[in-house]
């Protein structure tokens, strides 16, 4: 699939929930309403939509959310996406999730597939996880990291940076992350859905955390990529890898090669626009997937240049209206 601005689409987002076990606070405001269950695609549909963009060349699918683990009988999706990666036509299946039932589900996971996964772990301090995460918990976050490794998992974790709140704390995150062999990437917020408060307070630009970072780590550049929209550097000290991922102080569109799937069939073009594709009608609409293909490649085919993120005092209302949970990341 190439997109009108030559860009090679090879990798699908789904997020096959839009609910959560945790309330991050930039993420979700606290008081959510989430879909009638029955506006979601079922699993089945799932693996249908997911099968025709592998179909069309997709290599790399990510399950991600809400939190992904929460859908129930989720590992029947994994594992029926698993016989892709067995045929050879699918490279990589992998998951987002904040971590909170990994102790229950690495080994599944691992044997559906499954070899990398991100987990989301803003800060190593219980309160400071309380407080923005609002239902989580720490160690069982992070006796599920430890669950996913045993279990053969590769984990990367992510990190939200969010000013005056875990500014202080990256040194800790690397030496955390890359103290067990684990890749850290570091994400600057992105004006997504309402969250009952300002972002202009949360928001840190990653191009400062760096230099605050190069005055105690020797940094290098490095070409390595995963396929997603992290920009890698090496750091000496520790031999680990720290990614940036850049939305606001770097654009990084002219790469993109993906696209997002949410839990009732619209596929979003571009995490930053609105405008959308409704596969769920065609994919309903009858029992082979031709419509459905046909309603993928007219998407493809307006995939926008790019988003146009702000975060300022001026605009106090987010730039897109849907939350990252709809989405997914
Ligand atoms: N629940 C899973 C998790 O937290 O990993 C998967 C879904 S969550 C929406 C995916 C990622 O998006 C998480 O790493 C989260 O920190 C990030 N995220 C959520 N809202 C964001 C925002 N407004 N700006 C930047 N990243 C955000
Ligand atoms: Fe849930 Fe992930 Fe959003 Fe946090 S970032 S509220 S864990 S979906």
């Amino acid at each position: 699939m190439i997109d009108p601005f030559g860009r090679h689409v090879s990798y699908l987002r789904v997020s096959v929930t839009d609910r959560c076990d945790f309330r991050c606070v930039y993420c979700m405001s606290e008081h959510m309403t989430f879909l009638p269950k029955k506006d979601l695609l079922t699993l089945e549909e799932l693996d249908r939509v997911c099968s025709a963009f592998v179909r069309k060349g997709v290599r790399k699918l990510r399950i991600t959310g809400g939190e992904p683990l929460v859908r129930k009988n989720v590992i029947w999706l994994f594992k029926a996406l698993g016989r892709h990666l067995e045929d050879g036509t699918l490279d990589e299946l992998t998951l987002t999730t904040n971590g909170s039932l990994l102790h229950r589900l690495s080994g599944d996971l691992y044997a559906c597939g499954v070899r990398r996964i991100n987990v989301s772990l803003d800060t190593l301090s219980p309160t400071k996880f309380k407080a923005i995460t609002r239902w989580g918990d720490l160690d069982t976050v992070i006796n599920g990291i430890t669950a996913a490794e045993r279990a053969g998992l590769k984990v990367k974790i992510n990190a939200v940076a969010l000013k005056g709140v875990n500014d202080d704390e990256v040194d800790d995150l690397i030496r955390f992350a890359h103290g067990r062999g684990a890749d850290l990437t570091l994400i600057e917020t992105m004006p997504m859905g309402d969250i009952e408060g300002d972002r202009t307070d949360q928001y840190v630009p990653l191009s400062q955390v760096r230099a605050d970072l190069l005055e105690r780590w020797t940094l290098k550049d490095i070409p390595y990529s995963t396929g997603g929209p992290a920009r890698y550097v090496e750091i000496a000290e520790t031999g680990g890898r720290l990614g940036f991922i850049t939305p606001m102080t770097h654009n990084f569109c002219e790469s993109c090669n993906r696209v997002r799937l949410t839990c009732t069939g619209t596929l979003f073009m571009c995490l930053g626009q609105d405008d959308a594709a409704d596969l769920r009608g065609p994919l309903r609409a009858s029992a082979d997937d031709q419509q459905l293909e046909s309603a993928i490649d007219e998407a493809i085919g307006r995939k926008p240049k790019g988003h146009d993120f702000i975060i300022d005092r001026g605009s106090q209302s987010p730039a897109v209206a849907r939350h990252m949970s709809v989405t997914g990341g």
